[in-house]
């Protein structure tokens, strides 16, 4: 079976033919740097990273490029509010630089945690302001800008097929709501902003020079002129949720189509939303991080583990219940993995049915990903009757894909803290002194890590707060 995915732009299941095979340029949307990403936003970058892990597995040889935005993503997808970014730093009585940096740092350490791959391209919106100024030129040398008292902004009238990866009906939606806060000069309520002037009455922390004037860049210009600048004016492939489909990615189609009169990204794929309840929003700060997921005493990769649950492109519910119960599903996959290690004879493989079962494995994924039913495939062999060997082949080979780290220890991938609150008590049981080795066992309890003393030495369990 080939690759097949699923084109938000034509709204069906193609198969993937790259422009320059082996070669596959990928560009995923990245953070917005004001606070930590959220769960809902890691459910993205999960799927985006198997579906990179897939390809290269494949054989296809990914550039995978992923942004900063660290500037000029309005409170307000309509070009209208402040900047999150000068948002934050009044929150935190910092600089806009400062938070910048700080949730960017932070942004790749929870990834680290959830096993994403670092992409081989990150491209920060600060320093790619003269490439964006470059396009905005681009653009109005074609007539495709008009200046108001805000800034310069995209005539999207004077592009034909503006909108159609949404399809007309999402439009008139956008037409008749929520743009309509946005500045009353516009020519169409489409249009949006390529370049926002710094206001008269007030310092601006992140501003540029321009041909225009002083000012920043609007969001949707920064995806599109670093993307053509790492993958070319055409690449293969671009990511995001689903919430980016009718504003972010169709402004991205039309200013990248106008300035070179090519087309722009071959298939776009996005992932559908997690859904926790009330709206999870950066903006509200009601939301949950892999931070708050380690203080319940869950490991990060459980919420991986979790997201394969639902096909990328339909609706996750969130719930403690059910993550505690995929934690327990991966510690149980983890202690399988290891026990066939130890078992495992030399020479007990069984490769014809190992190479069928890897084929329908990688079947489920060549059909637009489909993570269920892969899973279920995986648990297929976990109960079925392949060899010890086998099996723990089998599982590593699925992990390339998955990312789970089924190799490695429970104990391999505690938080620092719970990791020196261990040594304390082996040292403390070593010295003989029960008491405090007890008193340091109660304090991990309380951080839902038990603790079991087997003669193979201590034994980690997780025992997570759901409530
Ligand atoms: P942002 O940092 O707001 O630009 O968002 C980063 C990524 O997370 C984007 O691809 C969004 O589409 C995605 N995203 C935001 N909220 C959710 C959610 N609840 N579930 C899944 N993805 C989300
Ligand atoms: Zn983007």
């Amino acid at each position: 079976m080939q690759l097949q995915l699923f084109n938000t732009l034509t709204r069906k299941k193609e198969e993937f033919k790259p422009l320059k095979p082996p070669h596959v340029g990928l560009y995923t949307c990245g953070p917005t740097v004001y606070n930590y990403a959220h769960i809902g936003n890691f459910r993205t970058y999960i799927f985006e990273d198997i579906f990179r892990r897939a390809l290269e597995y494949l054989g296809y040889k990914v550039q995978h490029v992923m942004n900063v935005t660290d500037v000029g993503h309005l409170v307000s997808d309509a070009d209208s509010g402040e900047d999150k970014m000068e948002v934050g730093a009044v929150r935190e009585g910092k600089t806009a630089w400062q938070i910048a940096e700080f949730y960017t740092q932070a942004f790749f350490e929870d990834a680290k945690k959830l096993n994403l791959l670092s992409p081989h391209v990150i491209p920060r919106a600060t320093q790619h302001v003269p490439e964006m100024v470059g396009m905005i030129q681009a653009l109005e040398k074609k007539g495709f800008t008009y200046r108001t008292l805000d800034g310069i902004y995209f005539d999207t009238s004077k592009f034909k097929g503006y909108g159609r990866m949404t399809g007309d009906k999402n439009i008139q939606g956008l037409k008749s709501g929520a743009r309509i806060e946005a500045s009353p000069e516009k020519k169409n309520p489409t249009d949006f902003a390529l370049w926002k002037f710094s206001p008269k009455d007030k310092k601006r922390q992140m501003e540029w020079d321009s041909p225009w004037g002083m000012g920043f860049p609007g969001w949707h210009i920064e995806c599109s002129a670093m993307s053509m600048k790492y993958l070319g004016e055409t690449f293969d492939i671009h990511c995001g949720g689903i919430d980016h489909i009718a504003i972010h990615h169709t402004n991205e189609i039309a200013q990248a189509e106008a300035a070179t009169g090519k087309p722009f990204v071959r298939i776009w794929m996005h992932g559908e939303f997690l859904n926790t309840g009330a709206k999870m929003a950066k903006s509200a700060g009601n939301f949950i991080t892999v931070r708050s997921l380690e203080e319940r005493g869950f490991n990060p990769l459980s919420y991986r583990f979790f997201c394969l649950n639902a096909h990328y492109r339909a609706p996750l519910d969130f719930g403690w219940e059910t993550l505690a119960s995929s934690q327990k599903s991966l510690e149980g996959l983890r202690d399988h993995v290891a026990e066939w290690g130890v078992k495992s004879v030399p020479g007990g493989r069984e490769i014809k049915k190992e190479n069928s079962v890897k084929e329908k494995f990688l079947d489920c994924l060549r059909d637009d990903l489909n993570f269920p039913q892969a899973l279920a495939v995986l648990w297929e062999v976990v109960r079925g009757n392949l060899s010890d060997s086998s099996k723990r082949e089998m599982l590593l080979e699925f992990d390339q894909i998955l990312g789970l780290c089924l190799d490695r220890p429970m104990g391999s991938d505690l938080v620092p803290e719970v990791q020196e609150l261990l040594q304390k008590r082996t040292e403390a049981r070593r010295t003989g002194n029960f008491a405090a080795s007890d008193k340091i066992r109660k304090e991990l309890e309380g951080k839902g890590i038990l603790v079991e003393d087997t003669p193979e030495g201590p034994r980690i369990k997780r025992k997570p707060k759901i409530s």
